[in-house]
């Protein structure tokens, strides 16, 4: 079913199990709920920014060697690794948390270093920079490309980007704007598509 040549996953809650307590890192931060933390951040005086990105980076690394895989994706993974596909990471994380993530869950080996994108290097998602920066990478178009997550703003970036989106959602619903291309409830559910 699938003819992807590229795709990009987001990592916390998509490859991994989701342990990210949002509500409790704004809390840590001072940050009030219901606000997206990296832009609140990003709106801070830049000495107060750098010391909550400190902090930031430190909650995530504690959570990173907590991380588990999610059912299915070792599997999904060695699959789309074997026939040749390109395979990116676009993360909201800092690329080292992510890639200490990938190595606790046994995926180091599926993902080259470059392809490997977090919040240092590209403005964060729902903004499609990261799309854009894997595609150039790979010298490849939108159209051959999917973006997964199990967030609205991944699908956001995919889409626009002009990419296709596959949605993970546990409870199989759906979102209200930016409906992806695919609604999944599991990487199970999308192994079986193959
Ligand atoms: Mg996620």
């Amino acid at each position: 079913m699938f003819t992807y040549k590229n795709w990009i996953f987001d990592l916390d809650g998509t490859l991994t199990v989701a342990i990210h307590d949002f509500d409790a890192i704004r809390d840590d931060l001072g940050i009030p709920q219901g606000k997206r933390i990296l832009e609140a951040i990003s709106e801070m005086p830049s000495d107060q920014a750098q010391l909550l990105h400190q902090r930031l980076d430190e909650i995530e690394m504690e959570l990173a060697s907590h991380t588990k895989p999610q059912d299915g994706a070792m599997e999904l993974l060695s699959h789309l690794h074997k026939n040749g596909t390109n395979l990116g990471i676009l993360t909201r994380n800092n690329k080292k948390n992510a890639q200490k993530t990938l190595f606790n869950c046994g995926f180091s080996d599926f993902f080259e270093a470059e392809h490997i994108l977090g919040r240092e290097s590209v403005t964060p998602k729902p903004d499609p920079d990261g799309v854009h920066q894997l595609l150039e990478l790979w010298g490849a178009s939108p159209n051959e490309t999917v973006m997964v997550g199990d967030h609205p703003m991944d699908m956001e970036a995919g889409l626009q980007a002009g990419t296709s989106t596959i949605f993970i959602n546990p409870k199989g619903e759906n979102l209200k704007h930016e409906k992806p291309d695919l609604l999944i409830k599991s990487l199970g559910e999308l192994l079986m598509l193959f």
